[in-house]
């Protein structure tokens, strides 16, 4: 069974790297933005069955958002992902719920994830995690902080989500 998950979020919050960091364990200090989009896959097995879980890592430009709708079409689950040290891309948070929900249609209820990412800019934070919680708890989905960058909570919030997915 294929599980698509979209990572969606603001240009540089760390969308590619999260995806790089779950599927080779890897980390890259060098930006290099996405063009169009890429796909990350990774088997798991869970009770003996083996999953492919299949990342959809989105592009950040807003203009490009009417041609999205194939990117959305039959996702499974959804990380939405912020910068804890960019205010900006934490307030734009309910722009991309909004973006899932008009592409999804009337599939939109997906398990999805409020993710902070960059935890380890601790000096840098500009955003407390209890208000990601908050904001999650709005849209009635889970929140977990993450770091592409030390690779924590990275692999525990997309199976957090998989789960869901495979016992909805
Ligand atoms: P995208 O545009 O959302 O795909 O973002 P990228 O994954 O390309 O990351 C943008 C920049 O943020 C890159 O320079 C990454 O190295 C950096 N970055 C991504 N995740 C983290 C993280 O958890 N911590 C830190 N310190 N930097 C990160
Ligand atoms: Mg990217």
């Amino acid at each position: 069974m294929n599980i698509k998950c979209v990572i969606i979020g603001d240009r540089s919050v760390g969308k590619t790297s999260i995806c790089n960091r779950f599927v080779y364990n890897t980390f890259q200090a060098l930006y290099a933005p996405t063009i169009g989009f890429d796909l990350f896959s990774k088997r798991i097995i869970k009770n003996n069955v083996e999953y492919r879980i299949v990342l959809w890592d989105l592009m950040g430009d807003q203009e490009l958002r009417v041609s999205r709708k194939d990117y959305y079409m039959g996702a499974m689950c959804a990380l939405l992902v912020y910068d804890v040290s960019r205010i900006g891309t934490f307030q734009h948070i309910p722009d991309w719920f909004e973006e899932l929900k008009i592409n999804l249609g009337k599939n939109y209820d997906i398990p999805c994830a409020v993710v902070a990412n960059k935890q380890d800019l601790e000096n840098k934070k500009m955003i407390d995690n209890s208000k990601g919680e908050k904001l999650a708890k709005k849209y009635n989905t889970i929140f977990w902080p993450t770091s592409a960058k030390t690779g924590q909570g990275v692999g525990e919030v997309i199976i957090e989500l998989v789960t869901e997915v495979i016992s909805k």
